[in-house]
């Protein structure tokens, strides 16, 4: 059997595992889990192992990888993270829950969904303080007056991100605000919200330090269940695994050569004029991995080599601490950035390996 390289290698039964610790961990204190599959673009095999870890909602920004996930017969309520009016049509189809914050596309999905004979639920997202997406605190009794008029429309919930654009650190005063808000909104809509989602892999630390959760009641979690990690000071969580993920690279060249380019430096492959460090001639090798296939900076070799550079195509590792031969492989492993450039790319095969959860973290 030939062996394809670049290849990541995908071991189902760590994110399971992953998916299980996580679920039972936040279930604790009342707090479901959406297991959120943009980064591994919906891969059914990947995604049918979260729903074996417990993880009863499948979130996605993407309808395209919702729509493959269906097909592929994954049993699972979809949430739709992204809402474009453009896609009303086919969101009102596809999904069960998307997240909003726009009131004219409310009346689209609502549209829609009367089309179908269906009601749309919807979590509305509050705006508290990374400024991605959110209705302002300010504006969001009258948001909601307004969705309510909408026929078709179910209000499923409220939701907040944070940590994406602006790096706010979920805490006590964010979380408790968001729960307030629930609080007043029921007073004085005389409803009740069911899903109270307060966050996504960054709300680790808040949730570990809280006394109490308040209204919170549900995360959106990607990274953590696919890396192992919280995403504040994308520090381990205890007991997950950190490498279910892993690339592997061919050596095409290998050889002594010096560290400092001999000539004029000008810029290079990407517009940049590059400095070198004078290591003496020393053992070099070129992989066959570049940066079409993964964002090569969230790369970890996996044995003592160092990154030098890498172009579309090529990566030039420093290898005098392995005799390296062409045709070895060489391992990495993944930040969440690299995950999700060789999950997109077509050049990076994905294979599923069976290894045994208890092995090495
Ligand atoms: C991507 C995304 C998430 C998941 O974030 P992680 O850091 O991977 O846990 C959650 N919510 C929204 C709205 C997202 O876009």
């Amino acid at each position: 059997m030939d062996i394809f390289l670049p290849r990541i290698e995908i071991c189902l039964s760590k994110i399971r595992e992953n998916a299980r610790i996580l679920s039972e961990l936040y279930g604790q204190n009342g707090i479901s889990l959406m297991g959120v599959s943009k980064a591994v673009l919906g891969e059914p095999a990947i995604i049918e192992a979260m729903v074996q870890g417990g993880v009863k909602y499948i979130a996605d920004s993407r309808l395209e990888n919702i729509q493959k996930m269906k097909a592929a017969g994954i049993a699972a309520h979809f949430v739709l993270l992204r809402t474009s009016p453009s896609q009303a049509e086919a969101i009102v189809k596809a999904v069960d829950i998307s997240l909003n914050s726009e009131i004219e596309t409310l009346r689209k999905l609502s549209y829609h969904a009367n089309a179908d004979d269906k009601t749309h639920q919807v979590i509305v997202m509050v705006e508290m303080g990374d400024l991605r997406e959110g209705v302002l605190p300010c504006d969001l009794s009258e948001f909601i007056r307004e969705a309510l008029t909408l026929t078709h429309i179910n209000i499923a919930g409220i939701g907040c991100n944070l940590a994406c654009h602006g790096g706010i650190k979920p805490d006590r005063k964010n979380m408790d605000n968001l729960s307030e808000q629930v609080n007043s909104l029921e007073r004085e809509f005389q409803f009740g919200l069911g899903i109270i989602s307060g966050g996504n892999s960054a709300n680790y630390e808040w949730y570990k330090a809280a006394q109490d959760v308040g209204r919170i009641n549900n995360l959106r979690l990607g990274e953590s269940i696919l890396l192992g990690c919280e995403t504040v000071h994308r520090k381990a969580i205890p007991g997950l695994h950190t490498k279910a993920f892993q690339l592997f690279a061919e050596v095409i060249e290998s050889k002594r050569k010096p560290s400092l380019p001999i000539g004029e430096i000008c810029q290079d492959a990407f517009g940049r004029v590059p400095t070198f460090l004078d290591r003496g001639v020393h053992q070099r090798a070129i992989l066959a991995l570049g940066r079409q296939d993964v964002l090569v900076s969230g790369l970890k070799p996996n044995s003592a080599l160092d990154i030098l550079g890498a172009s579309s195509d090529h990566m030039i590792i420093d290898s005098d601490r392995h005799n390296l031969q062409v045709g070895d492989e060489v391992s990495f492993n993944l930040d969440y950035g690299s995950l999700l450039t060789a999950m997109t790319s077509p050049f990076v095969r994905k294979e599923f390996i069976n290894c045994s959860a208890a092995m090495a973290l």
